[in-house]
Order: C-alpha cells, then structure tokens, then sequence
C-alpha cells in the first residue's frame, strides 16, 4: 500500500491509500478516487515539497536558524548586552523600579532582586518588569 496526498480542483488536499501507483491511475481515471470534502473526481497528486512556489498551497516548514544551544548563546549574549546599559540595585530592584516607573528617577535600565511577592506587586500596579532569561550573580558577590 502507498499513500498519496491528493488535490481536487477546488484546492482540497486530502490522503488516499492505494494498492500501488497503477491502482491509483486506474481508480482516478474511473472516477473511483473523489475528494472527501466536496466530491469532485478530478484529482491530481498534491505537490508536496515545500517551496515549490505558486502550486504549493501549504506553508514551508519554519526552520529556526542554528541549534538549540546556538539559540541558548545567542539570547545570552543579547542579556549581556543588555545588562552593559543597566544598572545594578540589588535588592532595591522593587523601589527603584517604582521610584523610576512613577518619575521620581529618570535613569536607564535597572536590574536586581525582587520576591515574587515584590513583582506581583509591581506587576499590579502596572510598573514594566520582566525576569532575566539567565541567572545572574549579584556583583556585590563575585569577588
Ligand atoms: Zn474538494
């Protein structure tokens, strides 16, 4: 037995079992071969490949670029990046994180720790948080 992806003329895909590619030209010509959704018995072998161009009409496979830990590298390097232009308050995070939300500083990026309890709290009152993808140790811990 072989499948086949079969297209009708109304763009209908659908699979259909047959004994070999014989029985299936055999079975399409004596109209034996219809399409499941609406009947029509002018069908042809779906082209399946992707990327074939204005036949195909089903979306390539989306390949994400690099390996799982290309990926890994790549998201942290671009935190590293990021925590190069903000600055450290440790656990002041939650005031100085409300203390810049409502004006009081006007300084870039902050980062530092919070309790959960902390960042729900934030969180509710509107003030943009995000948690870092990558631990980060705390500078004043390093040494
Ligand atoms: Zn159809």
């Amino acid at each position: 037995m072989i499948v086949f992806d079969l297209r009708c003329t109304q763009a209908h895909v659908f699979e259909a079992w047959f004994a070999s590619t014989t029985a299936y030209e055999e079975q399409r010509e004596r109209g034996l071969v219809s399409c499941p959704t609406c009947g029509d018995t002018v069908v042809e072998k779906a082209v399946m490949a992707p990327n074939v161009g204005a036949k195909g009409n089903r979306a390539p496979a989306v390949v994400p670029p690099g390996s799982p830990a290309e990926v890994l590298r790549q998201l942290a390097s671009r935190q590293a990046e990021l925590l190069r232009r903000s600055r450290w308050v440790g656990s002041d995070f939650a005031a100085e994180a409300r203390a810049l939300h409502e004006g009081e500083r006007s300084e870039g990026a902050i980062h530092g720790q919070a309790s959960a309890a902390e960042v729900s709290e934030l969180i509710e009152d509107g003030v943009p948080v995000a948690p870092l993808l990558f631990p980060v140790a705390p500078p004043d811990q390093i040494n």
